[in-house]
């Protein structure tokens, strides 16, 4: 696919450990697949452990001399790769379209989405400051300074191919701090051409190691348990984020974890419906539902259940189903065939309780992995719908009565990301966003998130915060100094 790029260059099949391109000792490659096609588009380097460790080692020496530059030479280089981010943006947006499936408008807003956590980052690197502390006896002073924490580890998902990296290697480069980073098997292209694109911004060789692999717990192990690495940060599932967290406190990592979603959509009856419906679908159906913060229930009071339903279905019909890089199609296929195959296991669950569809919910003829979106209506509290996060372009509607059952009902799953709520009234607004149970939750819109913001999760959805000022705090290790004998 390389001649669709303008620089074709920026496809990378080898891993990247102290700024030289490798490959594994065994000579190993893995596949890299079209979602939307099932051809293979590449061979990749399948690195595991021994190319981690040296990665780490690598990272660890590079510290020093990036410790040596001022803050703004830093920002500069930070500055330079975002700029070089956003002149390759068309080039990036193509690279995910054909790996991950996503359509090409919705890449191209992730690339740019994703270059805004470096721009961001980059000026944030300038405002890390300490603190001079009252004097706790008259011949001392005490002062805090923030250091970086050290190597960080960093395993990435591949619905946000681009963005979940610069979230956190952005922040870490901008507190001081190297990183190895894993990335998805099923994207590695993207983080591969941004290491590229760092590189011409001139980061310094190991700062920045790139290291795909098909072993993830082993390679996770690795980051997990090597004492070099000081801190740990995921995206991903609930399940291997445990995984990752049990594994770090043999030595004391930090970690941030960015997990599962269940995100409810809140929609009572004195809302602006025009606004509820197109928030909830845009919060329901982008990336095809593959998204953390993806509308996963969407709770509506029972007098405008019927019309809401009606008009959510009538949207959700538009859709054009096809291959990311057509500029005609409107939704992309999900990642896998495994994918698929989930979600039509939790459609048929509420179908078999009870629950309608009302459209979609149907696997097309022909290649890649796609689904019609589908809605779904009358649901209940058995079905696996009301409790387990779908990852793909199904919209459940539940029906409540009251404030007070929405909330429990939204409260009501073990995770707390993102939550969403629709009504004109004032004190509603601040009564339920105080009562949802997440980490961010958007008041009549869906639409939250940016670098400014502090992104991330409460319950088993995780801990930390990426982007904003709070973002930096994550790769920063307070230390005090007591000066005496003044
Ligand atoms: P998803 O459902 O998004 O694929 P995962 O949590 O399985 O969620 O994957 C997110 C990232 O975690 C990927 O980079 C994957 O390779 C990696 N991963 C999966 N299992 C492990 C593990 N046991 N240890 C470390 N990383 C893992």
């Amino acid at each position: 696919f390389e001649q669709i790029l303008s620089d074709s260059s920026l496809v990378k099949t080898h891993g990247y450990i102290n700024g030289e391109w490798v490959v594994s000792a065994s000579g190993n490659l893995f596949d890299v697949v079209n979602p939307a096609t099932g051809e293979i588009i590449a061979k990749v380097a399948d690195l595991g452990v021994v190319e981690t460790q040296k990665a780490i080692v690598a990272a660890h020496k590079a510290m020093a001399s990036w410790a040596k530059r001022t803050a703004k030479e830093k920002s500069a280089v930070l500055r330079k790769w975002f700029d070089l981010v956003m002149s390759n943006q068309e080039d990036l947006a193509k690279i995910m379209t054909v790996e991950q499936g996503k359509v090409l408008a919705e890449a191209r807003g992730e690339v740019a989405y994703g270059a805004s956590y470096i721009e961001w980052f980059a000026e944030e690197s300038k405002r890390i400051y300490g603190d001079i502390l009252p004097n706790t006896t008259t011949d001392r002073r005490s002062v805090v300074i923030k250091q970086p924490i050290g190597v960080v580890g960093a395993i990435t998902p591949w619905n946000f191919p681009i963005a979940m990296i610069t979230r956190k290697v952005a922040p870490a480069l901008a507190a001081g701090c190297s990183v190895v980073l894993k990335p998805a098997a099923e994207t590695p292209l993207s983080a591969l051409a941004l290491v590229e694109l760092a590189e011409r911004a001139g980061l310094p060789k190991g700062m920045f190691n790139v290291v795909p692999g098909l072993d993830a717990p082993q390679i996770g192990e690795r980051l997990t348990s090597h004492p070099l690495v000081k801190k740990v940060t995921f995206t991903g599932s609930t399940r291997v984020g445990k995984i990752l967290m049990a594994q770090s406190a043999q030595t004391v990592k930090r970690t941030s974890m960015e997990l599962g979603g269940n995100a409810p959509v809140l929609v009572f009856d004195d809302a602006d419906l025009d606004k509820a419906v197109q928030g909830a679908f845009a919060a329901k159906f982008r990336n095809a539902g593959q998204t953390c913060i993806c509308a996963n229930r969407i709770l509506v009071q029972s007098s405008i259940y019927d019309e809401f339903v009606r008009r959510f279905t009538e949207k959700a019909e538009q859709f054009v189903l096809g291959e990311g890089l057509s500029e005609a199609s409107t939704m992309g296929p999900l990642i896998t065939r495994n994918a698929v195959e989930g979600v039509s296991t939790l459609v048929a669950d509420a179908l078999d309780k009870g629950a309608s569809l009302t459209t979609g919910g149907t696997q097309p003829a022909g290649e890649g992995y796609f689904f019609t979106p589908a809605v779904i209506r009358d649901l209940n509290q058995s079905m696996r719908l009301s409790k387990e996060e779908v990852f793909g372009p199904v919209a459940p509607i539940f029906k409540f009565e009251t404030e007070e059952e929405a909330i429990e009902m939204a409260n009501d799953t073990e995770f707390g990301l993102a939550a969403y709520l629709f009504t004109k009234d004032q004190s509603r607004s601040w009564r339920v966003s105080e009562a949802l149970e997440y980490g961010m939750v958007g008041v009549n819109e869906t639409a939250i998130s940016s670098e400014m913001i502090p992104f991330g999760g409460v319950k088993e959805s995780g801990q930390g915060r990426e982007g904003s000022k709070y973002g930096l705090e994550d790769y920063l290790e307070m230390k005090y100094i007591c000066l005496g004998d003044i």
